[in-house]
């Protein structure tokens, strides 16, 4: 299913900002300073005025992060793109820029565990509701809508990847007059572009595979230029999320290999979630690539799955044993990580994780790096008969 040639524009990404400006450098600079001065009264009452735009001070405008926005912006098919200092940044700041006091959230169930902390925290101190529904039940999130101000979208969703068709659901909000925003960071724009597919917003952690390389925490939101004009307003420069030069920088650089990176990730991830699935010990692969096709829209699939293990494996021992995926958090990056679900359900900020999340106990997300399929399942082969034995 590795497509992703389509509407991806590789050779401007490639090429992104090698035009002549910046002593025709081929890498933008890293403008690392939070102010730029005016040359004259003149000059600086004219920007002032809004009559002339150029950068005044980093948290409002910075060229290296303004040259990262227009790349993905380019990628995602949008008007316009802000840069933030995570990706829970670019959430908290779109999603209060749409919502008030006594508004009501439609979101799908199994979004990204600090989301949902986020609309159970402070947006239900400000009045704000969430209703959750099943993303795959399209009747449901219909009869969700009327009211309602914001549709809030994952696809696939953390964890336990349920994949939606995002072009239905983001119809469904059109028709009820709600803005629709949709977290695209697991599929990349690479495999999923989903403004082409009548969602107003896509947000990314840009800490996961835009990045790639598990250096950088930053988050991107991208739609029409009206609707990034509304965050611009007051969420980006009050809540002061601000994407950093240096990490835009680093955030070019990995932009420029996402495709290779994507395919890379995909080919290993899909063959090692086939593997398992034919094992003995494995009750079920949550990956979307294995269903019979995947929604209208999604192009391809990344490196984050999950399985569950049969009763009687020893996932402490299989964690344990496990060379080449290192047990941590977060993914996107070059490198295989493993984290068990039955060390996420003893997260006491989140008691409930199993009933909220749909974490099994025995279940365990893999994130598949880069190193080689055969080296990795190697390495999996040999934690899982130690995991056997004991
Ligand atoms: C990591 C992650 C986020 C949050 O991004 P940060 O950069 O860590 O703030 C949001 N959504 C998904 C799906 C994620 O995996």
């Amino acid at each position: 299913m590795s497509s992703g040639e389509d509407p991806f524009d590789l050779a401007s990404i490639i090429t992104a900002h090698d035009d002549g400006n910046f002593a025709d450098a081929v890498v933008p600079p890293i403008f690392q300073t939070s102010l730029f001065t005016f040359s004259d009264y003149d000059e600086m009452i004219t920007v002032y005025r809004g009559e002339k735009v150029r950068p005044t001070y980093t948290r409002g405008l910075n060229p290296t992060v303004r040259a990262f926005e227009e790349m993905l912006a380019k990628l995602e098919g949008a008007e316009d793109a802000l840069g933030f200092a995570s990706g829970m940044a670019a959430i908290s700041s779109s999603v209060l820029s749409f919502v008030e006091p006594g508004d009501r959230i439609v979101a799908v169930k199994h979004v990204y565990p600090d989301a949902f902390r986020l609309f159970g925290t402070i947006l239900k101190r400000m009045k704000i509701e969430v209703t959750y529904v099943d993303g795959r039940d399209e009747e449901a999130v219909a009869k969700a809508l009327p009211g309602a101000k914001l549709l809030y979208l994952e696809s696939p969703t953390s964890w336990v990847m349920e994949a939606h068709d995002v072009g239905a659901l983001a119809a469904l909000a059109k028709r009820h007059g709600v803005v629709s925003m949709i977290d695209n960071s697991w599929a990349s724009p690479f495999f999923q572009r989903p403004l082409t597919l009548g969602v107003d917003l896509v947000i990314h952690s840009a800490s996961k595979y835009l990045g790639g390389h598990s250096d950088v925490v930053a988050g991107i939101v991208a739609g029409s230029k009206e609707m990034i004009a509304r965050i611009k307003a007051e969420a980006y420069p009050y809540l002061g999320g601000k994407l950093s030069p240096f990490d835009a920088w680093l955030l070019i650089r990995g932009l420029r290999t996402l495709p290779l990176r994507m395919r890379a990730h995909e080919a290993s991830a899909l063959e090692i979630a086939r593997r398992l699935q034919k094992l003995e010990v494995v009750e079920t692969v949550c990956h979307p690539g294995l269903a019979n096709r995947l929604p209208a829209g999604l192009n391809g699939t990344s490196g984050l799955f999950s399985f569950i293990f049969r009763d009687g494996v020893d996932i402490r021992a299989f964690a344990d044993h496990l060379k080449l995926f290192k047990l941590g958090v977060s993914w996107g990056g070059h490198e295989s990580l493993i984290v068990p679900g039955e060390v996420v359900l003893q997260q006491k900020a989140q008691p409930n994780s199993a009933q909220t999340f749909g974490i099994h106990a025995r279940s365990v997300r893999l994130h598949v790096g880069l190193e080689g399929t055969e080296a990795l399942w190697r390495d999996i082969e040999e934690a899982l008969a130690a995991a056997s034995q004991s």
